[in-house]
């Protein structure tokens, strides 16, 4: 029994003067990795648009059906985005959400993108729907040129389809 006692003394002594592996969270925190997927954000381009043209396919490949788009015109005096639609109503359900990066992958404008921010927490359901306003990036934050093919969508929309029965 004396000699347990030495060992686990000695285990203390040796421990006592290394650094400590333990981070003081929430003061202190560890850098994520580079491919981690944390809360989403939308993005703009370097002019300030949105990059989100509401095609909702984000929405489409979600797993968990956590993506709410809602679409609208865009007003060619005034657009949003650079094409023909923009997201009037984009929610995401962070109850729902399962971090897998899907929508991000689908997105054709880069407009989607999960960051690194991981801190996610609210004290009722109606606060785990993250609307546009939360996840939309201040107007400064731009980054990127407007791909052409979407500008020319903005002036010259395409005709509706037409089926002949
Ligand atoms: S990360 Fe996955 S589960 Fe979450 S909103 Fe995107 S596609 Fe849906
Ligand atoms: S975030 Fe991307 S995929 Fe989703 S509606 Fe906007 S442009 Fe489309």
């Amino acid at each position: 029994m004396f000699g347990s006692l030495l060992k686990g003394l000695q285990t203390t002594w040796r421990y006592m003067f290394r650094q400590p592996v333990t981070v003081q969270y929430p003061d202190v925190k560890r850098p994520v990795r580079e491919r981690f997927k944390g809360r989403h954000e939308l993005k703009r381009f370097a002019n300030g648009m949105e990059r989100c043209i509401g095609c909702s396919l984000c929405a489409a490949a979600c797993p968990a059906d956590a993506i709410l788009v809602v679409p609208a015109a865009n007003d060619p005096q005034d657009p949003v985005s650079p094409g023909e639609r923009y997201a009037a109503t984009y929610e995401i359900n962070m109850l729902r959400c399962i971090f897998c990066g899907y929508c991000e992958d689908a997105c054709p404008t880069n407009a989607i993108v999960l960051e690194h921010q991981y801190e996610l927490s609210f004290y009722d359901r109606r606060s785990s729907i993250y609307t546009k306003d939360m996840l939309l990036v201040p107007q400064d934050k731009g980054h990127g040129e407007v791909p052409p093919i979407l500008e020319q969508l903005g002036r010259q929309p395409s005709p509706p389809a037409r089926i002949d029965l």
